[in-house]
């Protein structure tokens, strides 16, 4: 469609719904199918919504079933990547998530419940093609310990091996090291862990049910057993300049190895969204990006931007450019791009300050 990015737009979880869609395009019909939008749709003001769960997920009992039809996408394998892991290849061991995190939309997708696939399906899949990097891109892979034991247990018979970056919560590694180990010497590069802040009130105020004190442990394990630790951090509306300063004195006190950073963005479907909706008002669907606001800021947006900016500039400057120091370095000028665009916000939204 000139002028928009996309024609559709998938809400939700977009296993089954994408094919639907794919297969109406194919077959010259105006998709009737449900959960998806036309882009026009999408970003008329107050058009961003979520819909119910897609019939795929509802259906599924608690294994969840997937067969990726890579060979359709072999001749492309060797472009994709992920930050600095290229070429990589994406796979799912299970989704959904049973905690239940204020400002996330993952397990809204799935009604809340968490469908895993089976262990003998998983390393069918992961072996039946070589790959230098496996991206998991499961909202949280290690909920179930034991399963996840028994998986790189699994892994580890076969001989395969292959480099994996996974979502890992801090608590579940603070009370399960072993599994950890396990990962590690399966080949465990490097986890995501949704650290948010280093504030328990705060992480309480997310209903994070997790503590400061699970992600110093989980710090702790990850690096013992030669794991990097991408760790993401919210960027609150409520930051002052001393805010700002607190999260960079916690990444480098616990020695975050790739430091990440989100603006709180309250995305449609989410308790967070519900809440603050009435703050919102016409946000363009473009914004709703976790690098602009569309709340109001404490600070004016000029200074909020930049010290958002300098956060960022400060945590990749500790590396010296041999290591990965923020993620944002898909290519040598990812990151530069990424500053200019974040301290040009001020220009092209209105001030929100309050
Ligand atoms: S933020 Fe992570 S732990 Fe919290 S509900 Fe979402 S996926 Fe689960």
């Amino acid at each position: 469609m000139e002028g928009f990015p996309a024609d559709y737009v998938v809400l939700g979880d977009g296993t089954a719904t994408f094919g639907a869609l794919v297969d109406a395009l194919a077959r010259g019909n105006r998709p009737d199918v449900c959960g998806v939008v036309t882009y026009q749709e999408f970003a008329r003001p107050g058009g961003v919504r979520s819909q119910g769960l897609s019939p795929q997920i509802s259906r599924q009992q608690p294994h969840l079933s997937l067969q990726p039809r890579r060979e359709l996408v072999a001749g492309y394998q060797d472009r994709y990547f992920h930050s600095f892991y290229k070429p990589v290849r994406l796979m799912r061991f299970s989704v959904g998530c049973p905690y239940r995190c204020d400002f996330c939309v993952l397990w809204k997708t799935t009604g809340g419940r968490y469908l895993t696939r089976g262990v003998a399906d998983v390393v069918r899949e992961l072996v039946a093609i070589p790959a230098e990097n496996t991206y998991v891109v499961d909202d949280e892979a290690f909920i179930d310990a034991d399963r996840m034991l028994a998986l790189a247990q699994a892994i580890q018979a076969t001989g395969y091996r292959t480099r994996f970056h996974m979502y890992c919560r801090a608590d579940t590694a603070a009370r399960r090291p072993d599994v950890v180990r396990a990962w590690a010497d399966i080949g465990l590069d490097s986890v995501l862990v949704g650290a948010e802040s280093f504030a328990d009130e705060t992480l309480a105020n997310y209903r994070k049910r997790a503590t400061v004190r699970d992600f110093r442990r989980a710090m702790e394990v990850f690096h013992e057993a030669g794991i990097k630790v991408r760790a993401n951090f919210i960027v609150h509306q409520e930051f002052d300049a001393s805010d700002f300063g607190a999260v960079l004195k916690g990444v480098l006190e616990y020695e975050v190895d790739i430091p990440s950073f989100a603006v709180l963005t309250p995305l449609p479907g989410t308790d967070l969204y519900n809440r603050v909706a009435h703050l919102i008002g016409g946000a363009d669907p473009e914004t709703f990006d976790c690098y602009h606001s569309v709340l109001p800021t404490r600070l004016p947006p000029s200074e909020f931007y930049e010290r958002f900016a300098g956060l960022l500039e400060t945590c990749a400057a500790r590396s010296g450019g041999s290591g990965p120091g923020v993620f944002y370095r898909s290519s040598p000028t990812a990151l530069s791009a990424m500053l200019a665009a974040i301290r040009s916000i001020p220009k092209s939204q209105p001030a929100t300050v309050h």
